[in-house]
């Protein structure tokens, strides 16, 4: 970032669906919006964890893959030149004058107010305790998949016993040279169907169950993996030859610095007023998956209606005395287009 210093009128903090929507919304009652996260790509949920899946539920989109949903989101409020900070994790809110400043690895963003949009927190994937992994991670150990392309004509091995090993086994298979699923037990934990057609598949040759066994070990050199080395629960080895480890164990997710700042909160989520999305502490508001009210449904398009009510809200707050008229975007159009 060139300016480590600067200031506008909301941050929001997390670039997933509803952070993305909310700097929409912010723009069409003419506020200015610095979107942060600790991701170094927008998307939250649908970039990370299922960007070429299928969404069904999104009003006006009978099916959207969650990357387009991602692209279209950031081109909605692209008119309003949101600024955007990734790869930075917030740590920590420090009140400023009548606002707050925004403390963000080594940028600090003063404004006068917060949209809280992080999902269930930073989360991050749970590692298999596998001795001289972290030299790998990112070059060829990966927890998450961006695009399956990647891993055209490669040997791949997924460990996991879960939806994510088996529904990437499954993609995997049409365009890997091999796909080797590692699991301790012969049963999965995953749609029935899904594990149908993956033992039916793993009669062709492109995929081997490798089962029952677990993850003991990995060489390779330079970040470059060569052998996976599994275990059977009596100590067998077997050494798989491997180009890429996907190892499937789910995500962790913590609140991480949110918890501290000083908000109200209810079993890892933040307590908000359903009408305006305000949190216990003035001019902060929290909206998505990471809010809590009676009867909250945690689904993209129901953080689409929280991030207008916080955006409302916010306006009203930054402006008691400006006359705002409630109007349609049919009346308006996109003001800053
Ligand atoms: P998120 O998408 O979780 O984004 C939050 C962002 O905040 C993250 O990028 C995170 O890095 C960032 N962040 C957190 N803490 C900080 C911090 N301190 N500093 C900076 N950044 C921070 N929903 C549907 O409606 N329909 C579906 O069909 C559907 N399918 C799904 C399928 C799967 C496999 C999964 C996992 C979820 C699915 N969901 C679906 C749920 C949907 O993805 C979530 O409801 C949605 O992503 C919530 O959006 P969000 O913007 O609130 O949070």
């Amino acid at each position: 970032m060139s300016d480590p210093v600067f200031d506008t009128e909301i941050a929001i903090i997390g670039a997933g669906p509803v952070g993305l929507f909310a700097a929409f919304q912010a723009g069409m009652l003419g506020l200015s919006a610095v979107v942060i996260d600790a991701l170094d790509f927008p998307g939250g949920q649908c970039g990370a964890l299922y960007p070429e899946k299928p969404i069904y539920d999104i009003p006006g989109y009978p099916r959207i893959d969650a990357q387009d949903l991602v692209a279209r989101l950031a081109e909605q409020a692209a008119p309003f030149k949101p600024r955007y900070l990734l790869g930075r994790q917030v740590t920590a809110l420090q009140p400023a004058g009548v606002g707050w400043r925004v403390v963000a690895g080594d940028t600090m963003v003063t404004v006068r107010a917060v949209i809280v949009a992080a999902g269930g927190g930073a989360f991050g994937p749970n590692r298999p305790p596998l001795q001289g992994i972290a030299a790998y991670e990112g070059k060829s150990v990966f927890y998450l998949v961006r695009r399956r392309e990647d891993f055209r004509g490669k040997h791949v091995v997924i460990a996991g016993g879960g939806d994510s090993a088996v529904d990437w086994a499954l993609s995997l298979a049409e365009v890997a040279a091999k796909v080797m699923v590692v699991h301790r037990r012969p049963k999965f934990r995953a749609a029935p169907e899904s594990e149908r057609r993956l033992n039916e598949l793993a009669g062709g040759g492109v995929v081997e169950l490798v089962i029952p066994y677990q993850l003991h070990g990995i060489d390779g050199a330079n970040g470059q993996i060569d052998t996976v080395v599994v275990q059977d629960l009596d100590g067998g080895e077997r050494r798989l030859p491997a180009d890429v480890l996907l190892p499937f164990f789910g995500l962790s997710t913590s609140l991480g610095p949110i918890a501290q700042f000083g908000l109200d909160l209810e079993h890892h989520h933040v307590i908000v007023d359903p009408a305006t999305c305000a949190t216990s502490v003035a001019g902060i508001y929290a909206i998505g998956d990471i809010c809590s009210y009676a009867g909250k449904l945690k689904l993209i398009l129901t953080g689409f209606a929280e991030a207008a009510s916080a955006a409302h809200a916010i306006e009203r707050r930054l402006n008691p005395d400006r006359p705002l008229h409630f109007e349609y975007s049919t009346t308006r159009g996109v003001p800053a287009g």
